[in-house]
């Protein structure tokens, strides 16, 4: 058995994560009261892997719920899944964050951060054999963003040889609710870079794009975002809980996608694109399915990976279908668009098909992408960062938490560098690393 551990935290990480539980359950079977109810081994084969089983036979999530506010919490708790989750892992505060990456961080969520870590630990000395934790959250509040990075931080410190994944919002001016989410989002991603194994970067400036284009949304709610990121992160999930080779664990995973540290950062792509509710009048043929997970119109992250190269990416098909014109597509087209693809790493895109598709397609297909094309999301945030730290903006929030002006320098260069390290491996040839090797070895002579 190889668990993880699922962590939600603050009004964002909170709903997406009652969204990924009420899709992960009717996959797997297991009703609102967590009772088994499904019709193939195949929904049980894995279930550990997200799953405690109580003594009763109820399946209850490895899940710890937190926020520095109890209202998004209460309507979990209330909505269609709220009783499966296990009550004492609940965990929340009164104060609020006031979206203030400062007060999640260093006042009110270290408050806080203890009884959170108390549970956590209690689930882990539950696991057989702990592979990982996975955080919901969003990059643009406080909660979510300063006690989650905080969270991360005294994971990492107490259990280094595990995996920590995140799927992190990137907040967007198209949805946003404050002016200061880039602070909180930079400050955010200078802790992920340090401290997180792997991200699924979902953009909301994509998700708005994808729900008003695409889906003729014409006032997209969190509830038509929420539903493309539930798909999403059912479907990167999917080969964690389910029998197969590819992927099978968080460490398979990092080990595929991730060259360099730092560069772990991902475009997730999804593919049929469908809205809340809407039926799905026709099954995808594998040839479509594959046009259309590559796409930039179907990537949950607002960047164009034909301004960039792909350093990895891996594709998850689901549903009944022919494995050998899966790989025919794939190679497809990867040799009509060679020029998208690093050549100093061969074989770089992997693909796999997993039996069960998505609760109500009959097909459907997922892609994470490790595409040097993400610095343009980074840039648009570190833009937006800096036109406002430049006159020192809204600091005096920060600091009158006890802030160090110094503490915004940094992030800001570490998010800048990150931009750079993309932009190098993105103009790196085969030929010129051939070069840095000869002169090595001369110097070696
Ligand atoms: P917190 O409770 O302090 O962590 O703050 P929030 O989670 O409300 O963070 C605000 C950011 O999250 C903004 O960028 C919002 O646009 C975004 N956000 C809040 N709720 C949702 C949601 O349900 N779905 C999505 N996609 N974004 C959300």
């Amino acid at each position: 058995m190889r668990e993880i551990l699922h962590i939600q935290g603050g009004q964002c990480g909170n709903q997406i994560g009652a969204k990924f539980w009420e899709v992960v359950c009717t996959e797997h079977g297991i009703d609102s009261t967590g009772r088994y109810q499904g019709d193939t081994d195949l929904q049980l084969e894995r279930v550990n892997v997200y799953y405690n089983e109580a003594s009763c036979g109820r399946f209850v999530p490895r899940a710890v719920l937190m926020d520095l506010e109890p209202g998004t919490m209460d309507s979990v708790r209330s909505g269609p899944f709220g009783q499966i989750f296990r009550p004492d892992n609940f965990v929340f505060g009164q104060s609020g964050a006031g979206n203030n990456w400062a007060k999640g961080h260093y006042t009110e969520g270290a408050e806080l951060i203890d009884s959170v870590l108390d549970v956590v630990r209690k689930e882990a000395e539950n696991c057989d054999c702990l592979q990982g934790f996975q955080v919901c959250h969003s990059l643009g509040g406080g909660t979510g963003s300063g006690m989650g990075t905080l969270l991360i931080s005294k994971i990492r410190e107490e259990y280094p040889d595990r995996m920590m994944l995140t799927f992190s919002v990137f907040p967007s001016p198209k949805v946003s609710d404050t002016v200061v989410e880039p602070y909180n989002a930079t400050l955010s991603v200078h802790q992920l870079v340090e401290n997180a194994d792997e991200c699924m970067v979902l953009d909301n400036e994509a998700l708005y794009d994808i729900c008003f284009r695409t889906l003729k949304l014409t006032t997209p709610s969190f509830g038509d975002l929420n539903h493309l990121i539930s798909a999403t992160m059912s479907g990167v999930t999917c080969c964690l809980r389910f029998p197969g080779q590819l992927n099978s664990d968080l460490r398979k995973l990092a080990v595929n996608l991730i060259p360099f540290p730092r560069l772990h950062f991902f475009m997730v792509g999804f593919a049929p694109l469908t809205s809340r509710g809407s039926q799905q009048y026709r099954a995808l043929t594998v040839p479509e399915l594959t046009q259309q997970m590559w796409d930039s119109k179907n990537m949950m992250c607002a960047a164009d990976p034909r301004h960039g190269r792909y350093l990895t990416a891996s594709a998850v098909f689901r549903g009944k279908m022919s494995t050998k014109e899966v790989d025919e597509q794939m190679i497809n087209v990867q040799n009509k668009n060679s020029s998208y693809f690093v050549e100093w790493i061969p074989n770089n895109v992997k693909s796999t098909v997993c039996d069960i598709p998505p609760t109500g397609l009959k097909m459907a297909s997922t892609f994470i992408g490790n595409s040097t094309s993400i610095q343009e999301m980074f840039r648009r945030v570190s833009e937006q960062f800096t036109a406002m730290f430049r006159r020192k903006a809204f600091l005096h929030w920060y600091t009158g938490e006890g802030m160090d002006e110094m503490e915004f320098t940094e992030a800001e260069s570490n998010m800048n560098d990150l931009v750079a390290e993309y932009q190098q491996y993105q103009d790196a040839t085969a030929d010129e690393e051939y070069e840095d090797d000869e002169e090595y070895q001369e110097e070696e002579a």
